[in-house]
C-alpha cells in the first residue's frame, strides 16, 4: 500500500516536468464540466476534488489525502479494487497487438471473453458489445422494437419500467427510468415505456396485506390496462441501485417469470450494477432463480480499466435476427467504441481475478459481516430506519421518524456523507433520484474488501451519524 511520503513523491514525480498539482486543480475548474455537479461551488473556496491515484481499496486526492473507498470508484464500478498491474498489462499488450476495429468483425479479446462469460450465464448464448451500461440497454429496446416490427405488425412495442429503478442517461433510458428527480426538465421522452410500482416493502404503498401479491397483482393491472398485446418486454434491475438499494421481497421474482410467460413479455434484466460479483453470485438474477431474455451489464465488467458494455441474449432472440430472404431482418445496430479491444482485453483479466482470488465467495461472506455491522448501526441510531442489502452492496435507509418511515432531510443525509469523506471514508448516498427520498446511504466497497476495511467504513458512519444526528 502506499504511504503518503511515498505518495506525495510519486506526484511530485510525475507533476514536476510538467504541472505543478494546483496547476491541473485551476485547469479542470476553468476547463472540465463534472458529471452530477453544481459549479456553482468551485467558483468561491472550494476546490474540485481531482483523485490522482488508487491503489487496493484505496485512493488519493490531489492533497495527498488518503480515502478508503466504500462505493468502487463512487458509483459502484471497480469490483476488483484499484492498480491491477495485470489488466493494465494485459490492455497494453492488446492496444499495441490490435486496438480497434468496427464490430461487424470479431477480435480475438471479444472471443474469448464471450466464451467466459456465457460459461457463467446457463441458457444464454449470444454476446453484443458496446461501451456503456445506458447503450447496452438502449440495445435491447432496439431489439424489442424491431422482433414487434418483424413478429407482432409492430403492435408489441410497449416497454414496462419500475418506479425508482434506473437504466441510463440518454433520453430513451430516462423514458424508461423510474426516479423522477433524474428524468425533470428532460423530456419530451421516447414514447412507448410505461411505470409499474416500486418494490420496496419498508414504503409499502398498499396498505394490509402479502406485500408480494399486491406488487404483482398491481403489475398484471398495469399489463391488462395496456393490453398484453401491446408489451414487449419488462426491464427491471435485479437489486434497485440508485433508487434506494431495494432488495425484492420474497416470492416477488417468481411472480415476475410467471407474469412475463403469462403475458410473452420478454424480461430484461439490467446487470448494469449487480453484474460480476456485486451481490456474490457473478449476477444478481442467479440470487433468485430467473430466467431472462436479455441481461444488459456494464461497470463491474472490466472494474473501471476500459469501457465496456454487454447485451447479452438467448439463441432464440438471436435467431429472429437471421432471414436470409429479407435484408431488413438482421440487427443494423453499430456501437463504434464497442469495437474497441481494450474493454474485453481488461474483462478477461477482471474475470480471471476475481476466480483466482475467490472474490464471489469473499463477497457473501463479508456482505454478511457489513450486514451485520449495518444492524448494529441501526440498533444504535434512531436515525436508521432499514439496512438493506445483498452482498457487498447495501444501503442504510435513514429516516426522521421511524414509526412512519418518513424520511430524514436530504441535507443532513449529505452532512453524513461528508463527515464520513472528512474522516477519510468515501459512502455514497441516493441523490437526485426520488423526490423527497434521497435518504438511503450507499455501500459497494470492492469485492476484495475485508472485515477491516468494513470496520473502519462502518465506524466513520457511526461517528458521521452521531456528529450529524446526535
Ligand atoms: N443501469 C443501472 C442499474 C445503472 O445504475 C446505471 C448507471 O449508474 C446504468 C444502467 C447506466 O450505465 P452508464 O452510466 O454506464 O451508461
Amino acid at each position: 500500500m502506499l504511504n503518503k511520503q511515498i505518495y506525495a513523491r510519486s506526484v511530485a514525480m510525475d507533476y514536476a516536468t510538467t504541472n505543478d498539482i494546483q496547476e491541473i486543480v485551476e485547469a479542470d475548474r476553468k476547463n472540465v464540466w463534472h458529471h452530477l455537479s453544481q459549479h456553482k461551488q468551485f467558483e468561491s473556496k472550494v476546490d474540485p476534488r481531482i483523485i490522482v491515484e488508487g491503489k487496493g481499496m484505496r485512493v488519493w486526492d490531489q492533497h495527498g489525502k488518503e480515502h478508503l473507498d466504500g462505493v468502487s470508484g463512487g458509483v459502484w464500478t471497480v469490483n476488483v479494487g484499484y492498480g491491477r498491474v495485470r489488466i493494465a498489462d494485459a490492455v497494453r499488450d492488446q492496444l499495441v497487438k490490435m486496438n480497434y476495429f468496427a464490430g461487424s468483425a470479431g477480435s480475438i479479446p471479444g472471443s474469448i471473453f464471450s466464451e467466459m462469460l456465457l460459461d457463467k450465464m446457463p441458457g444464454l448464448s449470444r454476446v453484443y458489445y458496446s461501451n456503456s451500461g445506458s447503450e447496452a440497454n438502449e440495445k435491447v429496446y432496439k431489439m424489442v422494437r424491431q422482433i414487434s416490427h418483424k413478429h407482432h405488425n409492430g403492435k408489441k412495442f410497449k416497454i414496462i419500467y419500475r418506479e425508482r429503478d434506473y437504466h441510463g442517461t440518454t433520453i430513451t433510458n430516462l423514458a424508461a427510468g423510474g426516479q423522477q428527480e433524474r428524468n425533470a426538465q428532460y423530456g419530451p421522452y421516447t414514447p412507448g415505456f410505461v411505470e409499474i410500482p416500486h418494490c420496496l416493502e419498508y414504503h409499502n404503498q398498499y396498505g394490509e396485506g402479502d406485500y408480494t401479491k399486491q406488487s404483482l397483482d398491481a403489475i398484471e393491472a398495469v399489463i391488462l390496462r395496456e393490453g398484453a398485446n401491446t408489451i414487449g418486454a419488462m426491464v427491471l434491475e435485479p437489486v434497485t441501485a440508485g433508487g434506494g438499494v431495494i432488495t425484492p421481497p420474497q416470492g416477488y421474482w417468481e411472480g415476475i417469470q410467471s407474469l412475463c410467460k403469462k403475458y410473452e413479455i420478454l424480461l430484461h434484466i439490467d446487470e448494469v450494477v449487480c453484474g460480476l460479483g456485486r451481490t456474490g453470485t457473478w449476477f444478481g438474477y442467479q440470487q433468485y432463480g430467473i430466467k431472462p431474455d436479455f441481461v444488459t451489464m456494464a461497470k463491474g465488467v472490466a472494474s473501471g480499466y476500459a469501457a465496456i458494455s454487454c447485451t447479452v441474449t438467448t439463441e432464440a432472440i438471436f435467431d429472429m435476427f437471421k432471414d436470409a430472404d429479407d435484408h431488413m431482418s438482421y440487427f443494423r445496430d453499430i456501437s463504434t467504441f464497442g469495437g474497441c479491444t481494450a474493454g474485453p482485453a481488461a474483462a478477461i483479466e477482471n474475470m480471471k481475478i476475481i476466480e483466482e482470488e475467490n472474490l464471489l465467495a469473499n463477497t457473501t461472506s463479508m456482505g454478511e459481516y457489513l450486514m451485520g455491522k449495518l444492524e448494529e448501526l441501526k440498533d444504535k441510531h434512531k436515525c436508521v430506519g432499514q439496512a438493506r442489502g445483498k452482498g457487498l452492496f447495501c444501503g442504510l435507509e435513514l429516516v426522521s421518524d421511524r414509526i412512519s418511515h418518513a424520511p430524514a432531510d436530504e441535507k443532513m443525509v449529505q452532512a453524513v456523507v461528508g463527515n464520513c469523506m472528512a474522516q477519510g471514508i468515501i459512502i455514497g448516498a441516493t441523490n437526485r433520484s426520488i423526490p423527497g427520498f434521497n435518504n438511503t446511504l450507499c455501500l459497494s466497497p470492492a469485492l476484495i474488501s475485508t472485515k477491516d476495511d468494513l470496520d473502519q467504513i462502518t465506524s466513520a458512519m457511526d461517528k458521521a451519524m452521531t456528529d450529524v444526528f446526535g
